[in-house]
């Protein structure tokens, strides 16, 4: 089978701008042929056809059935987890991040004991899913800091996802025995030469390793794959195409793994200019949550809490399978330590307050959807 960068690159998924004209040039009658046919299954030119253009006049039918099958794969449940953030040490200069190595603050990495802290206060909330996140730091929290974590914190989770820097195979089947069984790795933008402008310099900016990271912990027997592009770096329309084909790749190889959409938008950070040219509005979001939805039936949609409570609610009953909630984006913020943010959330309801909404909305909130004895 043809590597992912090499098949980016034969169907120009990995150069946005020769597919631009492509979705300018498809109409409604497309559009209508597409949702005439039963949704849920994945081509190229059935996902171009619904997040063109053209499409967004079809919003509320691509809603309907998007909540239909939505329902249909995942019943009327929405997944709750929190985020706990580590460290905020980095060694890349990603410049629309609020942990860029070139930005002077007090940085703060947690020990172990701290971190496990702070996910006790997430447990006593309810959480059972929780997902470790770090800067690119792996002098201070090498892959040992997080299976020595990871065992700490088996016993009170029954999920546990990572979003750290990527890692080789052999160090991701460790953590994988530790006790951790899912990655979130966002490729940022999938258009090379706008991936080289955003991150300049550090392990980041290697575009090929990034892009493989997703095997590797795949092949390491990770069972749920989180991907994702950062929304206002590139043209949203082609980065979804090229985010769709990465998960049909994927969910293609290692058939037994879980691949879910995350929907991260540029949200202000400590030091970062507001310069984005592809900003991308609620509309459009929704537009390609529901394109993806309709392609990818059994794929996970992720909604956290950059987004404002209004539109969360809204989404609710609509396509999303899960949601953080309480979230804090810097290490030790749920014992109230003063360290900075990677970004500031909208949503700042309580756990509790989101899970009330959740069953306003006719949805159960589930803490646990899974546990390890599962996979023993
Ligand atoms: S996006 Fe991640 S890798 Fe880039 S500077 Fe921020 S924390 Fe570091």
């Amino acid at each position: 089978m043809q590597s992912i960068g090499d098949i980016l690159k034969d169907e120009k998924l990995d150069e946005h701008s020769t597919w631009l004209e492509t979705l300018e040039s498809v109409s409604a009658d497309d559009v209508q042929r597409e949702l005439s046919q039963s949704p849920g299954r994945f081509r190229l030119n059935r996902l171009l056809t619904l997040v063109s253009p053209a499409a967004e006049t079809f919003l509320e039918e691509m809603a309907q059935q998007a909540q239909a099958l939505t329902t249909q794969r995942f019943g009327r449940t929405i997944q709750l987890y929190a985020p706990l953030y580590v460290s905020n040490y980095c060694v890349n200069r990603c410049r629309y991040c609020g942990f860029n190595s070139t930005h002077d603050f007090d940085r703060r990495r947690l020990t172990v004991d701290e971190a496990v802290a702070d996910a006790g206060i997430i447990a006593s909330e309810g959480f059972r899913h929780i997902l470790l996140v770090s800067g690119e730091d792996r002098t201070g929290v090498p892959p040992e800091y997080f299976c020595a974590l990871a065992t700490r914190l088996r016993g009170r989770f029954s999920s546990i996802w990572i979003e750290i820097y990527p890692l080789t195979c052999e160090e991701y089947a460790r953590l994988f025995a530790a006790g951790i069984d899912g990655v979130a790795l966002y490729q940022e933008t999938y258009d090379r030469s706008v991936y080289a402008d955003w991150h300049q310099a550090g392990p980041k900016s290697a575009y090929d390793h990034r892009l493989d990271s997703p095997d590797r912990f795949a092949q390491a027997g990770m069972r749920r794959i989180g991907l994702g592009v950062l929304l206002g770096l590139a043209d949203w329309r082609a980065e979804t195409l090229a985010l769709s084909r990465h998960a049909a790749y994927l969910m293609k190889k290692y058939w037994k793994a879980q691949v879910s959409f995350s929907f991260p938008r540029i949200r202000p950070a400590y030091e970062v200019c507001d310069q984005f040219d592809h900003l991308v509005g609620d509309t459009e979001l929704v537009q390609m949550m529901l394109a993806l939805r309709l392609c990818f039936a059994d794929a996970g949609i992720v909604l956290s809490t950059r987004e404002s409570a209004a539109l969360r609610d809204r989404l609710t009953g609509l396509c999303v399978t899960s949601m953080s909630a309480g979230s804090k984006t810097n290490p030790g913020g749920y014992t109230g330590k003063h360290t900075t943010e990677q970004f500031t959330i909208d949503d700042s309801r309580t756990p509790a307050l989101v899970a009330a909404m959740i069953r306003s909305a006719g949805r159960e909130a589930v803490w646990k959807d899974w546990d390890t004895a599962f996979s023993a």
